[in-house]
């Protein structure tokens, strides 16, 4: 008898080491969840994870290849190790041309070495269609067989690489400045990807930019929870700030100051919501807010946590390959206006110094109140694909 399975590989390395139970608990639950809905079941052994008595196997395997900490997968057919069945299952594969057969014994105890089970496989395969040939450099197909101490076998063709990375939640948990861009989204899995759980914050200067541009905001949170689990988004009405930035200050200087705002207020929220770190999208050089300059500016905002700036040495031809295999790239394209570009200036300084920045914003007068304002306004939206 012959059971389908999916088999799961767990990125190895950190699964090794004293907090080996931590991640596979944090793995397994993030695979659980991931899988909600689908008519299947799971095993978890030390040895192996697999998905069994399932029907709809192209989405489980979508869902899987999205779930960070998972090497890879295949789809495997499982016998009793006994060679008589591991041989029936290999002739149950559909094969054309050139075939090679690689086994590999957990079971170190089992009566045949590796080198006899392929043979006598690969001649069980021969013997029920003699068109097929064996090559063992070049062949067209490989079928591998796994025989496990638990007195099974799996017989598989392809592994289908997955993301890798760390499990979500394994590293804790970062505030992602989301815009509606290409850069953010691709920053905010970027950092999922090396365990970090995403909480959003996205600033918007509603009535300049539109309803649109927020659900487009929202849209993107939505795409990343197919990597992140839930994101908790927190929208701060931007308006004010930016029309007494407008009044106040050089406009050479307005988006470097924006940008501290923007810093200062992440900052706040990132603590209440119990996140370590602030993640954006900058990439070095892209813009005049993104020269070493106006990062340092920006930057000396935050006290109290690193920023992770994942985008930062990747050319913009990297970060829209990034954006299309993650499926962000046709929702940050669409043409709704941002709030970086209200009252934007003819000409941003592009080397801003701190000293310039704080006598700007001493123009400003006591700007503690405007900050509170904006926070104790905001809207924070949970987004959870259900
Ligand atoms: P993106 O493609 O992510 O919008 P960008 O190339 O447009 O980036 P900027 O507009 O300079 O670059 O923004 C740099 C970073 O600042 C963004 O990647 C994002 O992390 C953050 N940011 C910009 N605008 C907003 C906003 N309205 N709300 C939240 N974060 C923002
Ligand atoms: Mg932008």
């Amino acid at each position: 008898m012959t059971d389908k399975v999916i088999i799961i590989r767990y990125a190895e390395l950190y699964l090794k080491g004293k907090n080996r139970g931590f991640f596979e608990k944090l793995l397994i639950e993030n695979i659980c969840k991931s899988l909600k809905g689908i008519e299947c079941k799971t095993r978890f052994n030390r040895s192996r994870y697999e998905v069994y008595d399932y029907t709809d196997e192209a989405e489980i395997l979508q869902r899987l290849q999205k779930v960070f900490g998972i090497h890879s997968v295949s789809v495997a057919r499982k016998c009793d190790a006994d060679i008589g069945a591991i041989c029936e299952t290999v002739k149950e594969y559909d094969l054309n041309g050139t075939f090679k057969i690689n086994t590999n014994r957990a079971d170190k105890s089992y009566p045949l070495t590796s080198v006899e089970v392929s043979a006598k496989a690969g001649g069980a395969v021969l013997a029920s269609n003699p068109k097929l040939v064996v090559d063992v450099h070049n062949p067209q197909t490989i079928i591998n067989i796994d025989i496990r101490e638990d007195g099974c076998a799996y017989i598989f063709k392809d592994k289908i690489p997955c993301s890798g990375g760390m499990p979500v939640g394994s590293a804790g948990k970062g505030l992602l400045l989301l815009s509606g861009g290409l850069d953010s989204p691709v920053a905010g899995y970027m950092m999922a990807k090396r365990g970090l759980k995403l909480d959003a914050i996205h600033f918007h200067s509603y009535p300049y930019t539109s309803e649109k541009a927020k659900q487009k905001v929202i849209d993107l949170a939505e795409i990343l929870t197919d990597y992140t689990g839930p994101i908790n988004l927190t929208c701060i009405p931007f308006t004010k700030i930016q029309e007494e930035i407008h009044r106040c200050c050089t406009s050479n200087y307005m988006i470097t100051i924006v940008r501290r705002f923007m810093m200062r207020i992440a900052e706040r929220v990132a603590h209440l919501n119990d996140c370590g770190c602030l993640i954006n999208g900058e990439s070095l050089g892209q813009v005049a807010s993104q020269t070493l300059q106006s990062i340092t500016v920006t930057n000396d905002i935050i006290k109290t946590m690193p920023v992770f700036r994942p985008c930062i040495g990747m050319d913009k031809q990297e970060i829209i390959e990034t954006a299309l295999k993650i499926k962000t790239y046709d929702t940050s394209i669409l043409p709704y206006e941002d709030c970086c570009t209200v009252f934007l200036p003819d000409s941003p300084v592009t080397k801003p110094t701190i000293l310039r920045a704080e006598a700007e914003e001493r123009k400003l007068g006591d700007f503690e109140a405007l900050i509170k304002e904006a926070i104790d306004n905001r809207e924070v939206i949970h987004i959870e694909k259900v």
